[in-house]
């Protein structure tokens, strides 16, 4: 972009920090800065950052730089609810053709609650995803166990998992077949090898991992971490979305959640009661088919804690 004169375009925003963006013209990778104007917010959006990585934007060009004028109507997005109990949601990566949710069976250990946490959100945000089991080559036996056990509950709910390692290079080039030609959204707990993986995937990609800061104005109560994203050789992007603590849902009806455990949703039609929360009604299919096994108890306990969870914000 040599040119002088004002000209205006359409772009990705590929990263952001504080008032800062950097937007490129996929699937070109022409990074160039650009700011926003005060005024510009998606209409209706209840996030507290107006533009996130993902977004498609129209900016204009002049006076030496980018002005984004204009965000185009997400296709989906993942949100993360601020820690405090306000129904303040934070803007993780829009537009995304798939989520990859990176776990470890040790080191970090894998709580389910937070799986199930990020499936839900997906679920209800319309991302489709996959569950990579990353650091395959530390499976001892007893950890192997513990993975089929794993594999076992999300399998059964209908979700594709993958196993890698980003050490050994172990199912890497089947994950790097999978992200070719699309945006996607890496993403887990701090130390299950995010980095590791990119890396791994594109040996030639210089990752810039920015610390997590705190944004001024709203210090002590909610922190903002820096997404960003990456070109991965052969075509494909992945958003980096590091150390993640919660996932959370925004504005749902309690009749709602169960949707988003597809498994649920297979046999709900079968309850006696509709709308049915599946805790207290009689002739509920959910229950039944968690007291037949065919639905997982953990996931069953996972829905329940959302649900209660739901209740605090009321
Ligand atoms: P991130 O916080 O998710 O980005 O995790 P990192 O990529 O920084 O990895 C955390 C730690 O796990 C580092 O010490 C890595 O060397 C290690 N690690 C990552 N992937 C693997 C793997 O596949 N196998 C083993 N053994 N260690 C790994
Ligand atoms: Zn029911």
């Amino acid at each position: 972009m040599s040119e002088n004169t004002p000209h205006r375009g359409q772009a990705v925003v590929v990263k952001h920090t504080g008032s800062h963006y950097l937007l490129s013209r996929l699937p070109e990778w022409d990074l160039f800065p650009a700011v926003l104007r005060g005024k510009v917010r998606l209409k209706g959006s209840v996030a507290t950052n107006p533009v996130a990585v993902g977004d498609v934007v129209d900016y204009i060009w002049e006076e030496g730089m980018s002005v984004i004028e204009r965000i185009h109507p997400r296709r989906n997005y993942i949100i993360r609810r601020s820690a405090n109990l306000s129904r303040e949601a934070h803007i993780i990566a829009a537009n995304l053709d798939h989520a990859y949710l990176i776990v470890t069976m040790a080191f970090p250990e894998t709580k389910l609650a937070f799986v199930d946490r990020f499936l839900v959100t997906c679920e209800a945000y319309g991302v489709p995803v996959t569950i990579v089991i990353n650091k395959s080559d530390l499976l001892d036996e007893e950890l192997q166990q513990m993975a089929l056990s794993f594999k076992d509950i999300y399998a059964g709910a209908g979700y594709e998992i993958m196993e890698v390692s980003a050490k050994t290079g172990s199912g890497v080039d089947g994950l790097r077949e999978r992200l070719r030609g699309k945006v996607n959204l890496f993403s887990g707990t701090s130390g299950v090898g995010k980095s590791s993986l990119i890396k791994a995937l594109d040996p030639s990609l210089e990752l810039i991992r920015t610390a997590e800061i705190s944004s001024a104005h709203l210090q002590g109560r909610h922190t903002t971490t820096f997404y960003e994203m990456y070109p991965i050789a052969g075509g494909g992007f992945v958003i980096d979305s590091p150390g993640i603590r919660g996932f959370g849902l925004v504005d749902f009806k309690k009749e709602e959640l169960s949707t988003y455990f597809p498994e649920m949703l297979r046999v709900m039609d079968s309850c006696r009661f509709a709308p049915c929360t599946h805790t207290h009604e009689p002739g509920c299919a959910v229950k039944a088919a968690v007291e037949e096994g065919a639905i997982s108890a953990d996931r069953y306990y996972s829905y329940l804690g959302m649900l209660e969870e739901e209740n605090k914000y009321r």
